[in-house]
């Protein structure tokens, strides 16, 4: 699976599951733009990463919520490379909280960065593919989306949007040979599930018909193929990456 000369952008590349799909990328040959919104050490981490594994990449500070400095960095890679091949829409957060405590900013921040922000940076990236007509966009979703959870009524229906939001994508751009697609993960090590309780983890391992939690780079193989020409046939499509959590 090679993505050699190929020029990948991943938001929220700086950590986590992010940080895993740099990696994996430019270990298959892709330039990678490692975005990040307020955690430069964390973005200098993962590049040490991917020279560690032979490749390359460069850092990339922009907040998807903010449409202009979407069009700003992405103006930036096509001057810079004169192409952007894959993106990956990975940059989430959650603001969780029961309906009846949930203030409008929650909602509005979430929904802005998870959804919102996946939106900026498909159409920016999208003038670029269009022209190329060659493209791969991979929006990183969730089994919450599918399922549900209590407290993340925000989350999940950021999340449930991107699913629409990648098979309108994949109709669209179909015709330009740019597949769009989603990987939904379930419970995954990283920061943002770092603060559950030990005794909420044996419950939702419980849960797990392979009776543990997934790694970054569990998700990373799954964006890996979408990105690579093994996929090439497959879009509009959301893999599920959760143990077998939700069927
Ligand atoms: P982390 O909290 O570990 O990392 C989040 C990343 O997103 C960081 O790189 C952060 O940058 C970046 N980010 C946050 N807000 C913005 C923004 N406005 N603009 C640009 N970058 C931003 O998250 P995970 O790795 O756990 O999650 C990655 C994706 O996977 C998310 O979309 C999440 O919803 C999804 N997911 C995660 C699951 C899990 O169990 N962990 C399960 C299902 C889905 P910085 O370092 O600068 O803060």
């Amino acid at each position: 699976m090679s993505l050699q000369g190929k020029t990948v952008l991943v938001t929220g590349g700086s950590r986590g599951i992010g940080r895993a799909v740099c990696v994996r990328l430019a270990r298959m040959g892709g330039h990678v733009y490692c975005n990040y919104v307020s955690n430069p050490a964390a973005a200098e981490e993962t590049l040490e990463l991917i020279r560690a594994a032979g490749g390359n990449g460069e850092a990339l500070a922009f907040d998807v919520a903010d449409v202009d400095q979407v069009q700003a960095a992405i103006k930036q890679i096509g001057a810079d490379r004169g192409s952007l091949d894959v993106l990956v829409n990975n940059a989430g957060i959650t603001r969780d909280g029961l309906v009846a405590r949930m203030k409008e900013d929650d909602w509005d921040a979430v929904l802005d960065t998870n959804l919102k922000g996946a939106f900026f940076c498909a159409k920016a990236a999208s003038r670029l593919m269009m022209k190329q007509r060659w493209g791969r966009i991979i929006n990183v979703t969730s089994v919450v989306g599918f399922a549900g959870n209590a407290g993340q009524v925000n989350y999940a229906a950021a999340k449930a949007g991107l699913v629409g939001l990648t098979k309108s994508m994949a109709r669209e751009f179909a015709s330009r040979n740019i597949t769009v697609n989603g990987v939904a993960p379930g419970y995954i090590v990283t920061d943002m599930t770092s603060g559950l309780s030990a005794e909420i983890q044996a419950k939702i391992k419980g849960e797990i018909p392979l009776a543990e939690l997934g790694s970054p780079e569990d998700v990373a193989g799954a964006v890996a193929y979408l990105a690579s020409d093994d996929g090439r046939y497959v879009t509009g499509q959301v893999l599920h990456v959760n143990g077998g959590m939700y069927m």
